[in-house]
């Protein structure tokens, strides 16, 4: 099943996974780099879910149907929702710069139904921190410090930075379900080993989270309450059937309204892939 994200680059892609399609509304997540590599990604469409950029090293242009034309630096907040249909480009600046950065989505409720297509950008995201650790909040709230972003549901989206040799002990909501992605430094985290790589997915019902590192680094914090809806998700798309999949695609391909035009690629754009010749299922936990 083609899920799109970033093309023509390596990905690290952990989720969805077959046995873990969402951690909270959290529902895709690509680590890219860091490598030397020109990023291109013309006009696709989006329906269903928002964005979340966050570039850990290199800047890349983002241009979408709504008129944003802004670029992407390290640690600011990229975000834009789809709602029921929006169309953007991502292309890096300068000459194979190292890109190296987190691409990530969030299902919206209801397929994004009755929720208006934005972008938002955040260069001053709240910093917050505690014994042996600091946290930059990217989404949601971290220790009753709010990001500004618009959400949907309730969600959490940190970086936590720790020195080398700290340990610290992260409150958590013990509602939320939480999983975390090393960005670089190895960890010691819940009493398992994390290097970047693999994403450590640590369930629901923590209060907190033990957190060490002998060489100190960061790791990007997902959570959020469980998110019960079924979704259907294939190439840029969520929905939640078979055919709300099909209708949506149907609509890009035909240059439906819904997803407006993004100016300065000459009405170059990325086309829908086929739909296969089975029916898209919800993914479901195993
Ligand atoms: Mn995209």
């Amino acid at each position: 099943m083609p899920l799109g994200g970033v093309r023509a680059m390596r990905v690290s892609r952990t989720l969805p996974q077959r046995e873990l399609p969402t951690v909270g509304a959290w529902c895709f997540l690509d680590r890219f780099g860091p490598e030397p590599t020109d990023m291109r990604v013309l006009p696709h469409p989006h329906t269903g879910l928002q964005t979340v950029t966050w570039p850990v090293a290199g800047e890349i242009r983002h241009r979408d149907s709504l008129g944003s034309d802004v670029v992407v630096r390290p640690s600011q907040l990229n975000l834009m929702t789809a709602g029921p249909g929006i169309a953007h480009s991502e292309f890096s600046l300068g000459d194979r710069p190292v890109l190296h950065g987190l691409q990530l989505w969030v299902a919206l409720p209801d397929s994004g139904n009755g929720i208006a297509p934005g972008f938002e950008q955040h260069a001053a995201l709240p910093r917050v921190s505690g014994e042996g650790w600091s946290a930059t909040v990217v989404l949601g709230d971290l220790d009753g410090t709010a990001s500004p972003a618009t959400v949907f549901t309730p969600i959490l989206g940190a970086q936590l930075e720790l020195d080398a040799g700290a340990e610290a002990t992260v409150p958590l909501r013990k509602e939320f379900e939480h999983a975390l992605l090393v960005i670089d430094g190895e960890f010691e985290a819940a009493g398992t080993r994390v290097r970047p790589g693999p994403l450590l997915h640590l369930g629901t019902g923590r209060g907190e989270l033990r957190l060490s590192s002998a060489t100190g680094g960061r790791v990007f914090l997902l959570g959020g309450a469980p998110f019960e809806e079924d979704l259907v998700m294939w190439w840029n798309f969520i929905g939640r059937s078979h055919e709300d999949i099909v209708e949506v695609r149907e609509a890009w391909e035909s240059h439906d309204a819904r997803f407006g035009s993004v100016e300065g690629h000459g009405g170059e754009r990325i086309p829908a892939p086929p739909i296969p010749p089975l029916r898209l299922t919800p993914r479901r936990r195993g």
